[in-house]
This record gives structure tokens, C-alpha cells and sequence, in this order.
């Protein structure tokens, strides 16, 4: 049987959107609901995914079925796609599962040719309206399917304005459309040395052709890396009857929201455009009014309209952004979908939906995406440092956050500049989808042009940057790299800083202070701890990121690396004495200098977890970056260790190792000098015993942890240095205490043998960092440079480093996680590498069972409500 390639609206619904897409399932669904949609079909994503693995063709079998749909829609609209009598027009826009704004392209009123113009002028009465269409056409025609710079075509226009002396694109008569028409067409044929396409059928293959290949533009790649979108989904393709909003002055589009997408008001919201085209409402080229003005300017569609968004509202149970268009009074929708949203709003429309009754608190943790939550954590201007700085300028406040840092006037400058640690501030007249790598570099962007629903008001929004836009008071000279507002000059450097939830911009840098989880974020995350049923805890090396985390919700230290504790002063110099002893003798003098600064930092961070579970990795120090580098810095640790300075430059020469990352560390360097796993027991069980005797109430259990073990003898010969160091201290305290030794699980042999390992330890905690590079064969530190080669060619949809292969790594999981219980029923399973701290890997951690999972502290609210949405997802 012959696959099914493409759908009438009236055939789906909103259950179907892997195969329709978001748009074509919810155009559907609108149909099905009665409301004003034009006719139309989407080409599945299937015919997206066939496409390319015929080579990027589209075949006979689904263009067959292009045709008979266009036919279909033909009927029902009573159109004929280039009749010289009544000429249908179409839109033809792409559609993925997920929703992927301004990323792939969209073509309008195509079908429109050297008569279809004529027809169309004298069927509206309306010349200008039908060579607006046209010119609009050829621009984004060329533009989009045959790759034309648009900005040439903008360059055209300016030009016919200025003779004509006239600024707005409104004062363009209808001779001056028809010019831009015939110069637009031979700018194309001067350029791709062929005519412009007259037959509308060929027009439509060139369109939807180039939908299918914008799934797999630069920008859509980007964000599908970004978002974790596999690349296997493919974008869908809907065809739809044009209505139009550039007609007249009882004609519009606009964009609205049921809920205020950045504050979470429930209050419509929303902007439109009389005499318009969609994409002039977001491309941020004439500022258009707020939705509440509609109801004087068509008052008939502005009533409908309030009732079409309520009832979307209630069906889709969430708060819904739509696009509509009038014509000739009359209401059309073409669009609707769940609103991206900051996640202030995302909280308040959750937290008030559950309170108007209309949604479950299961519901409202699933309508929150759990990354979005990093920006609730970062800092915010300090309320004392704002009240002694005068702001330069306000534009629109498109998405609140807070940031500080130079100037940079384009998206190749900010990615550079925060590749070398830069903070910086995007400027930008506005921004297009092209800018999303450098506006996700940037501390916050700052547009001159553009509304709230402006490109990039949208997508900070979406990846919770901070942004102002429609700054106007700007005077932009982007290509000299200064712009003056209200009279100051400001260069590429400057320093400024911008206030997203204000719209504020100030001529200086100002102090920030921390987060705070508080009001409807406090009463969210209550919801998220009662459902979730994996512990969160967090790796923390210091006492100050521990009681951060604690804040944040921390339930224990999953991880403690004791070798990132002497990166400091004083304490790498004794850290290089232990490294480089020659004897067991110099090397104990060493480990006495080391044992009090570590017995301090784990009281330290006990007493920052007040009596929760906190986990100690014994040293893995890759040898190389704690050795001295630079003359000086041997000579200094010579006369330390009163010893002649040769001797020692022989000493480093003999630890030089080839492959350091694979080198004499962790359990390894425990077995060849086991006093080192002496001394860290010594400062672990005597820090919990001082700890607990000074808080007599808290329940002390140390946990710790030997890394880079792949066979059971290592960790029980360590294991052994272990308990007969500790047994003894807690005999001797008289303290009762119980301790616990596990192990990370890191090396695939470990996954492999887990069973066996499992005999001598009480919990593992999976080190997926290490665990990943060890099944790939890339070097987590260096893969950074191939892999991008990976993304562009859709070998790898994401970074295995930071979202788990579950397909492989996670195969090693789940076996040493059976393995391990095989052995010993209750044993403790954890994560502790990046994984951890990330949505997608929490999904799998629950799904495998695990007992928790540690990520840094900022990740701690994010992985609170993952694991939550893993509970509801998956949970029994
Ligand atoms: C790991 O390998 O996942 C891990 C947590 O250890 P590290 O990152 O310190 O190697
Ligand atoms: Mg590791």
C-alpha cells in the first residue's frame, strides 16, 4: 500500500503533530472546532525524511499526492492555483513537531504571476494591494528558495522611496509597486540568469522543496542542538489559502497571546498591524498597536477573536500564542500553539491555572520547562545600585534578566568575545534569526527596532536571555561601531548594562545580587518535591557552592572532588610536595601539611549540608595539571623540599605521562601509595566525628567514594586502607558512627563486572563524564573540536558530554544497575557526571531506577523539576 503523504486540514487533529507538525495538527484541530481557519493540507513529515534519504528529491510517489491535495484544496475553495479568472494564492510554511520559531522558512501569496497580478488587481479593485502581493512574493521567493540576500531587495526599495521622496513603505502607490516588481525580477534575472518562475505548480515544488531543506539551515541545526530536537523528525509543510491583511484599512494580522508571555498577566496580549502582511508584525519594520485597539478598529473581529482565544485556552490547557489575520473585517486564524514564555510567566500561569481550577498541579509541572528555570537563578541588579544610576534610555522590556558587559555590534563578535571570557551586550537595529549563536553568547541584547513579538524578543524569551527591544532613541552607526543616544556616544566596548524586566538601559556597569526561590517559585517546586521520587543532590569542592545548593534544594553531596580543593595558594604547593616525594617519608612530611586543610573543608561542608548524606571522591588528579610548570615555580619547591633542583626537574621528567587523562591517578595512585587514601580517611571520619559531636542531633554517615576502579581487587585493597584507618578513629572517639565506601562507576569494565564490584561496595555513583569518553573513545576535553562537524553533518543530533547516550552508555547503566542489585539488593545507585543536572538523562535516570542524581548547584531547581516530569512521565 502507498503511504499516506499528506492530509486536508479537516483530516487531522492535534493528536497527530509528529506526523503534521505543531502548526499542521493545531490548523487541524482549529478546523475541527469550527473556527475560521483557511482551507488548506499539510505534507507530512514523513515526505520531509523521504526526502532526504532520496537525496533531496522530492519522488513521483508524493508529488502525485502534492497534486491531488492542491486539487482537493482547489475545490474547496472554489480557486484555481494560476486561473486568469479567480487565481488562488497560497502560503506555503513549515511545521515541526516541536516548535522551532523563525528557524525554517515561509513563502507567501505564491501562486502569483505576471496575470495572476492582473486578475487579482481587477477582481480587489485594488492594484497596489495586488503588486504588493506580487513584489512581496518575488522577494521572498528568491530570498528563501533560491537564496537572494533579501537585504538587496530592501536596498531596491529604499532606492524607489528616496526618488520618490517618502519614508513609509504605505506611501508606495501602485506604480511604484509595479516598478518594484519589474526591478525585483530583474535583479533576479540579472542574478541567477533565468527568468523569474511563472508556472505556479513549478513555484510550489520550489517552495515546499525549500521548507524541507531550511530543516536543515545552520540555524535550525543550532536549535535543535540547543533544544535537543533530533534531526530525524523532519519539519512538515503546510499549504494554505492565502487570506489577506494588506487589502485595505479593514484589513490586518496580527500575533497574541491569551496570558502575557512575559510577566504571566492574565490579560490578552498581543499586537497587530492594519494593512499589513504577517511578516511585517514580527520582522519589526513598522511598530504596530496593542491588541486592545482592535477593538475600535474591528470591533466585529476583535469580539470573535476574545472568544476563539478563550475557547483555545480551556481545549489546549495552556496558554496559547496565535496569529490571525483580517480581511475585509473579517476573522481568519493561522495559527495557534502552547506560547513560549519567560520563565517568570512560565510560574505564574502554571501556579494561576491551578488556582482558576483549569489545569492539574501534574499538569502545571509538566507546562514548565525545566531549563527555563536558570534564569530565575542568576543574578538580578542590586535594588541599592539601581536607585543611584540613571538610565540612557528605555525601550520594551521583551525578557527580564539582568546583564552587564561591553559593547559589540554583531553575533560574530559576541561569539568571540565570549570564547575569550568576554561579557558582553549585543546591539543590534534588529535582530534575525541568524543572530541566535551570538545572542545566546551575549549577557543581554538591546534592539533599536522591533516589538514584544519581535524575532528577538521571541527567541530571548525562549532561552531565557535578557533583552530589551524597540530602544528607538537610538542612533545606530552599527558599521562605525558607535551608536548615540540622547546625545552620549557610546563605542564597540563601552561597558553597559541592561535590565529586561524594566526595558532600562544605564550607561555603566551596576552590581547584581542572587536569586532567591520564593513566592510562586517556592509553592512550584513544593509540587515538584511531592511528586518526584529521585533525590537531588549536588557536586559540590567547597563549602560556599554547598550551602548554595542547599538553598537551592539540595538533598546531599553526590560528589565531592578532593583534588579541585587544592588548586589554591598555598595548598598546590603541598599537593606538588606529595606529588613528587621520592620517599614514603617525604611524602607523609606532605600528606601532614595536607590532612588539616582537607579536615577543614569537609567540616566545612558537613556543616553546609546541616546532617544530609555527603559523598567524598578520594584524589583523581590527573598528575600534569598539579605539577610546577615554570622554572621558578621548581626551584621554590626544591628549597621547600630541601632538595637540589636537578634532582627534582628529574623527578618531573620521570612523571611525565603520554596520555595523563589515562594516566597514574585515582584508585591507581591509592594502590602504589596507599598513605594517601590513610590520610584522606583520616580527614573525612574525623571531620564527621568533630561535626557531629557539635551538632548532636544531625545523623553523620560518610560516604566515601574511589574513583576510576575497574576491577574489584583495586577497590577492595583500598577498601581495606579505608576501614582500618576509620574503625579505628571511631573507636577511639567513642563516637558511633557508621561510614559507607562505594565506588564510581566510570570505566566500562566496571559496567561490565558490576556484579563483582558490587561485593565490596555500598552505592555507585555513575560518572557518565568519564563513562562517556570511555565508550566513545573521544577525550572529553578535546572532542569539542570535532564534533561540531558531527552536528553540521547530522551524524550527532547533540553533545554526548552533556545529554546521555542512553543508546550506549546508557546500555552500560542500566547493566551495571542490575548487575549491582543482583548482588546487593539495596544498593545505592547515583549519578554524578554532567548528565545529572539534565532533562533529558533525568528521564532515563528514573526510567533505570536510580536513587539520585548530583549536578552542580545551579542545576539543583532544574533537576528537581525534571526529575518531577520524570515521575509523571515514567513513575510507577
Ligand atoms: C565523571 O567522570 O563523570 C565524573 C563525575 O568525574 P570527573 O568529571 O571528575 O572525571
Ligand atoms: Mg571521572
Amino acid at each position: 500500500m502507498t503511504k499516506k503523504y499528506t492530509y486536508l486540514f479537516r483530516e487531522g487533529n492535534e493528536h497527530m503533530r509528529e506526523l503534521l507538525g505543531g502548526k499542521g495538527a493545531n490548523l487541524a484541530e482549529m478546523s475541527n472546532l469550527g473556527m475560521p481557519v483557511p482551507y488548506g493540507f499539510t505534507i507530512t513529515t514523513e515526505a520531509c525524511t523521504q526526502y532526504y534519504e532520496d537525496n533531496e528529491t522530492i519522488n513521483d510517489e508524493i508529488k502525485a499526492q502534492i497534486f491531488e491535495y492542491l486539487d482537493m484544496l482547489e475545490k474547496q475553495s472554489g480557486k484555481k492555483l494560476g486561473d486568469t479568472k479567480n487565481p488562488l494564492l497560497v502560503s506555503v510554511r513549515s511545521g515541526a513537531r516541536a516548535s522551532m520559531p523563525g528557524m525554517m522558512d515561509t513563502i507567501l501569496n505564491l501562486g502569483m504571476n505576471d496575470t495572476v497580478v492582473e486578475t487579482v488587481a481587477k477582481l480587489t479593485d485594488n492594484p497596489r494591494f495586488a503588486y504588493d502581493s506580487y513584489r512581496r512574493f518575488v522577494q521572498m521567493y528568491s530570498d528563501v528558495v533560491m537564496g537572494l540576500n533579501k537585504s538587496r531587495f530592501e536596498k531596491i526599495i529604499d532606492d524607489v522611496k528616496a526618488k520618490r521622496g517618502i519614508e513609509s513603505d504605505l506611501d508606495l502607490t501602485a506604480d511604484d509597486m509595479k516598478e518594484l516588481v519589474v526591478r525585483f525580477k530583474d535583479f533576479y534575472k540579472d542574478q541567477l540568469h533565468a527568468d523569474f518562475p511563472q508556472d505556479p505548480k513549478d513555484q510550489l515544488m520550489g517552495a515546499i522543496e525549500a521548507v524541507f531543506r531550511s530543516w536543515n539551515n545552520e540555524r535550525a541545526i543550532y536549535y535543535r542542538r540547543m533544544n535537543n530536537i533530533p534531526s530525524s523528525w523532519g519539519t512538515a509543510v503546510n499549504v494554505q489559502m492565502m487570506v489577506f491583511g494588506n487589502m485595505g484599512n479593514d484589513c490586518g494580522t496580527g500575533v497574541a497571546f491569551t496570558r502575557n508571555p512575559s510577566t504571566g498577566e492574565k490579560k490578552l496580549y498581543g499586537e497587530f498591524l492594519m494593512n499589513a502582511q504577517g511578516e511585517d508584525v514580527v520582522a519589526g519594520i513598522r511598530t504596530p498597536q496593542t491588541i486592545d485597539h482592535l477593538k475600535e478598529v474591528a470591533p466585529q473581529a476583535y469580539d470573535k477573536f476574545l472568544e476563539i482565544c478563550d475557547t483555545l485556552e480551556k481545549h489546549y490547557r495552556n496558554m496559547q500564542d496565535m496569529e490571525f489575520t483580517i480581511e475585509k473585517g473579517q476573522l481568519f486564524m493561522l495559527q495557534t500553539r502552547n506560547g513560549k514564555r519567560t520563565a517568570q510567566a512560565a510560574l505564574k500561569i502554571a501556579t494561576d491555572m491551578v488556582d482558576e481550577g483549569a489545569i492539574t498541579t501534574d499538569e502545571a509541572l509538566m507546562m514548565v520547562e525545566p531549563q527555563q528555570l536558570d534564569s530565575l537563578l542568576h543574578p538580578m541588579f542590586d535594588p541599592e545600585a539601581l536607585k543611584s544610576a540613571t538610565p540612557i534610555t528605555t525601550g520594551l522590556p521583551a525578557s527580564p534578566g539582568a546583564g552587564s558587559g561591553e559593547i559589540v555590534f554583531s553575533a560574530e563578535e559576541a561569539k568571540q568575545a565570549n570564547d575569550e571570557g568576554r561579557k558582553v551586550i549585543l546591539v543590534r537595529l534588529e535582530t534575525s534569526p541568524e543572530d541566535i549563536e551570538g545572542m545566546s553568547a551575549s549577557e543581554a541584547i538591546l534592539t533599536v527596532r522591533g516589538g514584544m513579538t519581535s524575532h528577538a524578543a521571541v527567541v530571548a524569551r525562549g532561552m531565557g536571555a535578557c533583552c530589551v527591544a524597540g530602544c528607538s532613541d537610538i542612533d545606530m552607526h552599527e558599521d562605525e561601531g558607535y551608536f548615540v543616544v540622547n546625545g552620549q556616544r557610546f563605542n564597540r566596548g563601552d561597558i553597559i548594562s541592561v535590565d529586561g524586566s524594566t526595558g532600562k538601559v544605564y550607561g555603566q556597569a551596576i552590581k547584581s545580587v542572587p536569586a532567591a526561590i520564593t513566592g510562586n517559585f517556592e509553592r512550584f517546586m513544593k509540587w515538584a518535591d511531592e511528586r518526584r521520587t529521585l533525590q537531588v543532590r549536588t557536586n559540590a569542592d567547597t563549602p560556599r557552592d554547598a550551602k548554595q545548593a542547599y538553598e537551592f534544594g539540595a538533598q546531599g553531596i553526590g560528589l565531592t572532588r578532593t583534588e579541585h580543593m587544592f588548586f589554591e595558594g598555598d595548598r598546590i604547593k603541598a599537593m606538588r610536595e606529595m606529588i613528587v616525594s621520592k620517599t614514603t617519608e617525604q611524602r607523609r612530611a606532605a600528606l601532614a601539611k595536607i590532612e588539616p586543610m582537607q579536615r577543614q573543608d569537609f567540616e566545612g561542608l558537613y556543616e553546609a549540608m546541616q546532617g544530609q548524606p555527603v559523598t567524598i571522591r578520594y584524589l583523581d588528579p590527573p598528575l600534569h595539571e598539579f605539577l610546577p610548570k615554570t622554572d621558578e615555580e621548581v626551584a621554590e619547591l626544591a628549597k621547600e623540599m630541601k632538595m637540589p633542583k636537578e634532582e627534582l626537574d628529574a623527578v618531573i621528567a620521570n612523571l611525565h605521562e603520554f596520555n595523563p587523562m589515562l594516566g597514574h591517578r585515582g584508585v591507581r595512585l591509592a594502590i602504589t601509595f596507599p598513605e594517601i587514601a590513610e590520610m584522606q580517611t583520616l580527614a573525612v571520619i574525623t571531620a564527621a566525628i568533630n561535626v557531629q559531636n557539635r551538632h548532636p542531633d544531625w545523623h553523620i554517615e560518610p560516604e566515601i567514594m574511589i574513583p576510576l576502579v575497574g576491577s574489584v581487587h583495586e577497590l577492595k585493597f583500598v577498601k581495606n586502607i579505608v576501614s582500618k584507618t576509620a574503625d579505628k578513629l571511631i573507636k577511639d572517639s567513642n563516637v558511633d558512627m557508621k561510614y559507607h565506601v562505594g565506588t564510581m562507576i566510570e570505566i566500562p569494565r566496571a559496567a561490565l563486572l558490576a556484579d563483582e564490584i558490587a561485593q565490596e561496595a555500598e552505592f555507585f555513583s555513575f560518572g557518565t563524564n568519564y563513562l562517556t569518553q570511555m565508550t566513545f573513545g573521544f577525550s572529553r576535553d578535546d572532542a569539542g573540536s570535532f564534533l561540531s562537524d558531527y552536528y553540521d553533518d547530522n551524524i550527532f543530533d547533540s553533545d554526548p558530554f552533556a545529554h546521555l547516550d542512553t543508546k550506549g552508555v546508557g546500555k552500560l547503566i542500566k547493566m551495571a544497575a542490575e548487575g549491582g542489585r543482583k548482588t546487593r539488593p539495596d544498593i545505592k545507585l547515583g549519578i554524578c557526571g554532567e548528565h545529572g543536572g539534565d532533562p533529558a538523562s533525568i528521564d532515563f535516570c528514573q526510567q533505570v531506577g536510580l536513587n539520585y542524581v548530583s549536578c552542580s548547584p545551579y542545576r539543583v531547581p532544574i533537576a528537581r523539576l525534571a526529575a518531577a516530569q520524570a515521575a509523571i512521565k515514567f513513575g510507577k
